[in-house]
């Protein structure tokens, strides 16, 4: 959609680029880093400062324990991050449940390190999912389970009552719980971030994934990490040296002193805004009679498209971008089986002027 979306000129609401500014303490660090010349390949796992940093953050936001010696690997993005962890962690056939619908690198990760996914569907507007399909899910060959909270596509704020159904349910299997977390900051209505991890009966078996790519919007950049028990993030470690050598150090440099420097208040400022930015969408969406399955945090919005013309919901982003000029995900790209066909996703982490623009040509569509 993007490619689509730049051949005719218009406003790109389907990928999840964050065009908010970099603060100016991580672009200082980096560019001082540069100079000074932190260019060379870091230790594997990371700069021992970045370490440092994620682990006090971690411990502070997530209510997680990390050792920054020996529990922590930074990797190239969370994706890097997560293939990292499939590859070392899971062997050929292994399955992993997944909640569709799905961030489509989670499914594709999977199928790169030859394991296979399975699926639990939760259920709209709220995004639900029923335990019992938890079990149906399972064969002999499930190994771990996926989580994304806040979630893409949906926007899904994952309860603590949900995440004890998923802990009940990787203890009694023996499984591991992979759990991307990306969009960690960014919660609406006095929603908690809860992270799996945090929970102690499963912080042995899961894998805490996430990254500065959208906190500090620099996707480009490529930090991210994991965050696991010594046993699993050793063998972590050794195939991220094998496939990285190490994330880029000056950039290490400045998501540490981003870390390090910002007030608590950048966060919630920052959420502050993607609430403002959500409401705006997500009125123009209703107004434009594509009705949003509100979210409760990340920054990405499903609306219901059925009233466009089309038989796919391909052909429905397609009429959309043709008539207004707004580009948006077509729904079945986060489903296995052709379901999501009247759905569209909306990324909102726009600035406010070509958010309100991209609303204003929705509205019209009516
Ligand atoms: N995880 C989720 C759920 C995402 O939506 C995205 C980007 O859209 C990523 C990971 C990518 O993160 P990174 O840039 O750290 O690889």
């Amino acid at each position: 959609m993007t490619i689509e979306c730049d051949k005719v000129g218009g406003i790109n609401l389907a990928q999840g680029v964050c065009d908010m500014e970099v603060p100016l303490a991580v672009r200082r660090r980096a560019q001082s880093a540069m100079d000074e010349g932190i260019n060379s390949y870091t230790r594997h796992d990371g700069l021992a400062r970045l370490r440092q940093a994620i682990a006090g953050k971690m411990e502070f936001y997530n209510g997680i324990q990390a050792d920054p010696e020996t529990d922590i690997v930074v990797s190239g993005g969370s994706t890097g991050a997560l293939y990292c962890a499939c590859l070392a962690l899971l062997d050929p056939q292994d399955e992993v449940i997944l909640f569709e619908p799905y961030y489509g690198y989670h499914v594709n990760t999977l199928l790169a390190v030859d394991a296979a996914p399975a699926y639990v569907t939760m259920a709209a507007p709220d995004w639900t999912f029923d335990p019992d399909d938890l079990e149906k899910a399972l064969t002999p060959r499930t190994k771990g389970i996926m989580v994304n909270t806040p979630n893409n596509p949906t926007g899904k704020v994952y309860t603590r009552e949900e995440l004890k159904w998923i802990a009940d349910f990787a203890i009694r299997h023996d499984l591991f719980v992979f759990t991307d977390e990306i969009y960690e900051y960014f919660l609406y209505n006095d929603r908690k971030h809860i992270s799996p991890g945090s929970l102690p009966e499963i912080a042995d078996r899961t894998i805490t994934i996430s990254g500065y790519s959208k906190t500090f919007s620099i996707t480009g950049w490529r930090i991210g990490y994991s965050v696991c028990q010594k046993q699993w993030s050793e063998m972590i470690g050794y195939v991220n040296d094998l496939i990285y050598v190490c994330a880029p150090a000056p950039l290490q440099e400045g998501v540490a002193a981003g870390i390090e420097i910002l007030a608590p208040s950048f966060y919630t400022d920052q959420c502050a805004d993607f609430v403002t930015k959500r409401e705006m969408i997500c009125s123009a969406l209703e107004k434009a009679g594509l009705t949003p399955c509100m979210p409760q945090g990340s920054y990405y919005v499903l609306a219901d498209a059925s009233h466009l013309p089309g038989e796919t919901s391909k052909e429905r982003a397609m009429y959309l971008l043709e008539t207004t000029k707004v580009a948006a995900v077509p729904g079945e790209a986060f489903y296995h089986d052709g379901n999501g066909k009247t759905l569209l996703r909306f990324c909102y982490a726009k600035d406010d002027d070509e958010l309100a623009e991209a609303c204003r040509r929705l509205q019209d569509i009516r």
